[in-house]
């Protein structure tokens, strides 16, 4: 339904500041824990408040959204600069999804407990902190690496992930709930609870195998990211060697599995030409779900300009991963949150506001940027893109609205009562 000719439209972001990674065998980042040092793109630049008048999509909104950032914190921010009092009414309005983060690993290997409050450096999210930076849905990573292979072993690891996501979540079932599509994640937000929705980090744990991507899906999964840092028996990875020229022909049929199943294809870690194979094959949005802009920052985790397009073009999603060596400008010295608004911003002016998220890979790296450095500071993205000139509809869909509606889009492409039921 959105403007897809991205470059008129939003030539009125006049603000828009335009200004390798292969850690063998780990999460994005480094093995260990971490050492934390949408709207339309018609709508009207930095408008007035004019909710009354166009109300934004409701997937993207709630009706109220109680600040929950200590009152003192609070007063000083509003203090500092007046914009603050409108960025925390948007940004606690807002539903607001992160597309990847690696919690159950920490969950699985560190003794992590999601109940309690830890410290930037023990991990970047729990329950407090999501809700104190307003974060109210998070698709946690079921992380398998790649040197698992794809027979048994992948299959155990990942379903102890799963297991142990689920039991920590049942724990905290006053707060927090699984979640297999956008309208549960409506209803989960709007009671004032965090959703978490589980995405397969790595496609080799399938196994090649149909029947078993339908069993992941049974368990809760709604995204497979195709590969992790290697390539596998159907598909490519970014930075390993090409053994198919992108997606096999049994890499199609997954795909199209995926896309029966509702299950979302997840492009981070796949090489250009998969993604590419990808796009052709698939009948619902893809999405890159932790990936940032190349042109800002080389890396074969971030997408060019032309894959950006092209993730338009099929209706998909690149969600920015806040992962510091991805986000780092040439010469600039450790990234800043400002970095991170420039790759949203670049993403937006190229793919288009309603086709970019967030994808913060918290838990999955080893360092992220000045004043991001963990779910408590989100916030600060809002006050950033409303100071860029961006509007609280437009907001509202970068934070979570437009992860929702993909997510809707990948259940209703989903081939009738085939998509899997959870049990
Ligand atoms: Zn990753």
């Amino acid at each position: 339904m959105l403007a897809r000719s991205v470059s008129a439209t939003l030539a009125g972001l006049a603000f828009a500041g335009l200004a390798l990674l292969v850690l063998a065998g780990c999460r994005d980042g480094a093995s260990g824990p971490p050492t934390a040092s949408g709207a339309t793109a018609t709508a009207p630049v930095d408008t007035p408040d004019t909710a009354h008048r166009a109300p934004p999509p409701a997937a993207a909104m709630l009706d109220s959204g109680a600040v929950a950032l200590p009152p003192e914190k609070r007063r000083a921010l509003v203090q500092q600069d007046s914009l603050w009092q409108k960025a925390l009414r948007v940004h606690y309005r807002a539903i607001v999804f992160d597309g990847h983060a690696d919690t159950p690993t920490l969950m699985a290997e560190e003794g992590y407990d999601i109940g309690r409050r830890h410290t930037p450096a023990e991990a970047h999210l729990d329950l407090p902190r999501m809700k104190e930076g307003g974060l109210d849905a998070v698709f946690f990573s079921i992380y398998v690496p790649s040197y698992l292979g794809e027979g048994r072993r992948a299959g155990v690891r990942a379903r102890r992930l799963i297991r142990v996501t689920k039991r920590q979540i049942e724990t905290y079932s006053d707060r927090a709930a699984l979640a297999t599509t956008a309208e549960e994640v409506r209803h989960l937000a709007r009671d004032g609870k965090r959703a978490v929705l589980l995405g397969l980090e790595g496609g080799h744990a399938l196994a090649a195998s149909r029947d078993t991507l339908r069993a992941y899906a049974r368990r809760g999964v709604r995204y497979v990211t195709l590969t992790h840092i290697g390539t596998h028996s159907w598909a490519d990875a970014a930075g390993d060697g090409p053994r198919h020229g992108g997606l096999s022909e049994k890499g199609e049929q997954l795909v199209r599995a995926m896309n029966d199943a509702g299950v979302l294809a997840d492009l981070s870690h796949v090489s250009d030409s998969t993604f590419y194979d990808v796009l052709r094959v698939s009948r619902a949005p893809v999405i890159l779900s932790h990936s940032s802009v190349r042109a800002l920052t080389p890396n074969e985790r971030n997408a060019t300009d032309a894959m950006l397009r092209a993730l338009a073009e099929n209706g998909g999603l690149v969600m920015i991963n806040f992962y510091d060596r991805y986000v780092q400008q040439a010469g600039g010295g450790p990234a800043a949150l400002d970095d991170v608004l420039d790759h949203i911003d670049h993403a937006a002016q190229v793919a288009g506001v309603e086709h970019v998220g967030l994808g913060s890979d918290f838990d999955g790296v080893p360092r992220l940027p000045q004043g991001l450095g963990d779910a408590t500071r989100l916030p600060w993205l809002a006050h950033g893109l409303l100071r860029r000139g961006y509007s609280k509809e437009e907001i509202y869909n970068l934070l979570g609205g437009n992860a929702l509606r993909v997510l809707e889009e990948a259940e209703e492409a989903a081939s009738g009562d085939s998509m899997a039921r959870v049990r």
